[in-house]
C-alpha cells in the first residue's frame, strides 16, 4: 500500500505531481508566481471523505504556496440544491481546519456566461439546435464512427441569436431546443461532438429565482467560473480528463478575435485520481439513497463515509488530514483500505484520548471476602493517559460487586485464554488480583454471577511476593457505575467492493444488516459529565465518543474504532487447529 502511494512522489523532493507542476510554474513565472485554487462542490448532498481529499489538496496547496482558495458552489443545476447542504458543506470545510478566501456561486456568473454564448454564436462557433435530446445522442454516434451533423448546424447567426434570446425569454418548453457548440462531429472524443451549452429548464433556482429558464451545462460553465475567478490550477478528478479539450476550447472560443487586453483568463485544468475506500461508497447520489430509504439515520449517521458521519463517529480532523496527506496524489484510480484510515485515527487518539474504563456487556462479579462498608468501597488511582505524562490520574470507585465483560470469563477456558475462569487468578486493572471460586447459574445453565476472592496485598495491581498473573481485565463498580447506551459499528457493507454484485442485483444487496449494535453498557462515573464530541479510550475496547443524542440522564457513546484486537486473531488461529 505504501509503495503504491509513494510511487507518484518525486524521490528528490517528496512532492506529488501536482505540487511539482505548481513549483515548476512558480519557477517559470507562468502565473506570475500566483497560486489560486477552488473547491467547487455541487450543493446536492453532504461532503464525503473523497471530497476531503479534494479539500485538503485545494486548500492545502493554497496554504503552502501563499495563494488563495475559493469555496465555490457549482449551482448550475436548479433542481437539486438545498440550503441544508450549503450549511453542511461550510461546517465540514471549517471543521477540517480550512478557511476559504471567497465564498462564491456559479449562478452569479449566469449573465456573463450568457454574453459569452451570444459571442460564440456571432463568431459562428455556436448554434441553436432543434433536435430532441434523443436525436442529439443518436446523431452523436459511437466513438468508433463519425457522428452526423445536426440539420440546424448551419442556420444563420441572426436566426440562432434570435432563437437563443427567445429560449431565454421562455417561449419554448423544456427540451425543445438547445444551444450547441460547433466543434467537430467526427472527433474521436465524444465531448467535442457539438456539445450542448444550454438547455431549457423551466425551474426556479435557489439564487436566481425565476430569472432564468435556460441553464448552462457543466462543461460550458465550469471553465468560465474558474476563468472569472482567475484560478491558476483547476484541480479536478480523472473523469474530467476527456473534458479538458472542451474546457480549453470554450475559453479559446471566447478569446478568438478578441484583442489581447480583452482576453479572458485561461486556467490550467489538472486531473487527479478519485479516492475510493473499501467497504463503503463515495457517491453523493448513492449516499442520498441510503438516507432517503432510511437505511441509515441521516447523512451524519456514524456509519456514513461523510465528513459529518466521521465527525459524529469520533474522527478528528487531524486524522483525516494526515490520511489525505499520506495517500497523496496519483494519476490512476485505486481503492484504499478502510483500515488505513482507521489507523490514522488510532495513532491520533492514542496520543490524546484520556483512558477510561467501561464494560460493554456486563457480567456481575461479587468479591466475597471484600468488605466495602455497606457500599462505600474505596477510591483507586488510575492513569489517564500513559502516552501523555501531563494527563495525570483520576480516582475510580471500587466496591464489593463489580462488572466485568462477559467475554472476560469462561467457565471452560479454551487454550491460551488468560482471562478469568474457575480457579484462575487475574489482575483487575488499577485494583487487585482476584481469583474465581464459584459460579452462579440460572435455570437454563447460563452464568449469571461469578464469585471471587481478592488478595488485599495486591492493591494497585502487583503482588508483594512477586506472584504473576497472565491476564489483566477492566471492570467498573456495579453500584457506582453509570448506565449508557453504546453503539458499536461494523462496516456499512459486507463486501470490500460494494459495487461488485451478481447480475440482477444492485449495490444495496451488499449492505451489512448488522452494521449497528446497541448495547447497554456500564461506565465509570467520571464519564457521566462528558460532553458530545468528547473522545476517550475505553481500555481494551477501543476509542469512543459522546454522541450528539447523549444527555446526562441517558448517555450515548459511539465506538469510533477498535483497538487492535490480538485476541480475536488468536481465537481464529485456535479455532482452525
Ligand atoms: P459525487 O459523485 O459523490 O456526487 P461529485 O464529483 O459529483 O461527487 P462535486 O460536489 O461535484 O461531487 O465535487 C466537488 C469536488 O470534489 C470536485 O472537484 C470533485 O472532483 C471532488 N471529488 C468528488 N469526489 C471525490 C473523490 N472520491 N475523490 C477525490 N475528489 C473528489
Ligand atoms: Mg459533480
Amino acid at each position: 500500500m505504501d509503495a503504491k502511494h509513494e510511487e507518484n512522489k518525486s524521490e528528490s523532493t517528496g512532492l506529488d505531481f501536482i505540487r511539482r507542476i505548481i513549483e515548476d510554474d512558480n519557477r517559470t513565472g507562468k502565473w506570475g508566481g500566483r497560486v489560486a485554487t477552488r473547491f467547487p462542490p455541487e450543493p446536492n448532498g453532504y461532503l464525503h471523505i473523497g471530497h476531503a481529499k479534494s479539500i485538503c489538496l485545494n486548500f492545502g496547496v493554497a496554504e503552502e504556496y501563499g495563494g488563495s482558495c475559493n469555496l465555490r458552489y457549482d449551482d448550475t443545476n436548479p433542481a437539486k440544491e438545498e440550503e441544508e447542504y450549503v450549511k453542511s458543506i461550510e461546517a465540514d470545510v471549517q471543521w477540517l481546519g480550512f478557511k476559504w478566501s471567497n465564498k462564491l456561486w456559479a449562478s452569479d456568473y449566469f449573465d456573463t456566461m450568457y454574453e459569452y454564448a451570444q459571442e460564440l454564436i456571432r463568431k459562428g462557433l455556436a448554434f441553436v439546435c432543434d433536435l430532441s435530446a434523443d436525436d442529439v445522442a443518436k446523431f452523436r454516434g459511437p466513438p468508433t464512427r463519425p457522428g452526423k451533423e445536426s440539420p440546424w448546424r448551419n442556420r444563420s447567426v441572426e436566426e440562432s441569436l434570435d432563437l437563443f434570446d427567445r429560449m431565454r425569454k421562455g417561449e419554448f418548453p423544456d427540451g425543445a431546443r438547445t444551444l450547441r457548440a460547433k466543434i467537430d462531429m467526427s472527433s474521436p472524443n465524444l465531448n467535442l461532438r457539438d456539445p450542448v451549452m444550454y438547455r431549457i429548464l423551466h425551474e426556479a433556482h435557489h439564487n436566481t429565482g425565476t430569472k432564468w429558464c435556460i441553464y448552462p451545462m457543466y462543461d460550458w460553465a465550469h471553465g468560465f467560473e474558474d476563468s472569472l475567478e482567475k484560478i491558476t490550477h483547476s484541480l479536478c478528478t480523472l473523469e474530467f480528463e476527456n473534458h479538458r479539450p472542451l474546457y480549453d476550447w470554450f475559453i479559446d472560443a471566447v478569446n478568438k478575435d478578441r484583442p489581447k487586453e480583452k482576453q479572458i483568463w485561461h486556467p490550467q485544468q489538472i486531473e487527479f485520481a478519485r479516492l475510493n475506500l473499501t467497504y463503503t461508497l463515495l457517491s453523493k447520489r448513492k449516499l442520498l439513497t441510503l438516507v432517503e430509504e432510511k437505511r441509515v439515520n441521516g447523512w451524519d449517521d456514524p456509519r456514513m463515509p461523510t465528513v459529518s458521519g466521521f465527525r459524529r463517529r469520533g474522527y478528528t480532523p487531524e486524522a483525516i488530514r494526515a490520511f489525505c496527506k499520506h495517500i497523496g496524489m496519483n494519476k490512476a484510480d485505486s481503492t484504499v483500505e478502510m483500515n488505513l484510515l482507521e489507523n490514522f485515527l488510532r495513532d491520533d487518539l492514542n496520543k490524546r484520548a484520556p483512558r477510561r474504563m467501561a464494560v460493554l456487556k456486563p457480567l456481575k462479579v461479587v468479591i466475597t471476602n471484600y468488605s466495602d462498608g455497606g457500599g462505600a468501597g474505596e477510591e483507586l488511582d488510575a492513569i489517564n493517559n500513559p502516552e501523555d505524562a501531563n494527563a495525570g490520574t483520576r480516582k475510580v470507585p471500587f466496591t464489593r460487586t463489580i462488572y466485568i465483560e462477559q467475554d472476560d470469563f469462561r467457565e471452560v477456558p479454551p487454550p491460551k485464554y488468560f482471562r478469568l475462569a474457575p480457579g484462575v487468578e487475574v489482575r483487575l486493572r488499577y485494583a487487585y488480583f482476584i481469583k474465581c471460586t464459584n459460579v452462579v447459574k440460572d435455570a437454563s445453565g447460563n452464568v449469571t454471577e461469578v464469585h471471587c476472592t481478592y488478595d488485599p496485598a495486591t492493591r494497585g495491581g502487583d503482588a508483594p511476593d512477586g506472584r504473576k498473573v497472565k491476564g489483566t481485565i477492566h471492570w467498573v463498580s456495579a453500584e457506582k457505575s453509570v448506565p449508557a447506551e453504546v453503539r458499536l459499528y461494523d462496516p456499512l457493507f459486507k463486501s470490500a467492493f460494494p459495487e461488485d454484485v451478481p447480475e440482477g442485483q444492485d449495490w444495496r444487496a451488499n449492505l451489512n444488516p448488522n452494521s449497528l449494535e446497541r448495547v447497554e453498557a456500564r461506565l465509570e462515573p467520571s464519564l457521566a459529565t462528558a460532553q458530545p464530541g468528547d473522545r476517550f479510550q475505553f481500555e481494551r475496547l477501543g476509542y469512543f465518543t459522546v454522541d450528539k443524542e447523549s444527555s446526562p440522564a441517558k448517555p450515548v457513546f459511539n465506538r469510533s474504532v477498535t483497538l487492535k484486537d490480538a485476541w480475536a486473531k488468536e481465537e481464529k488461529k485456535t479455532a482452525k487447529k
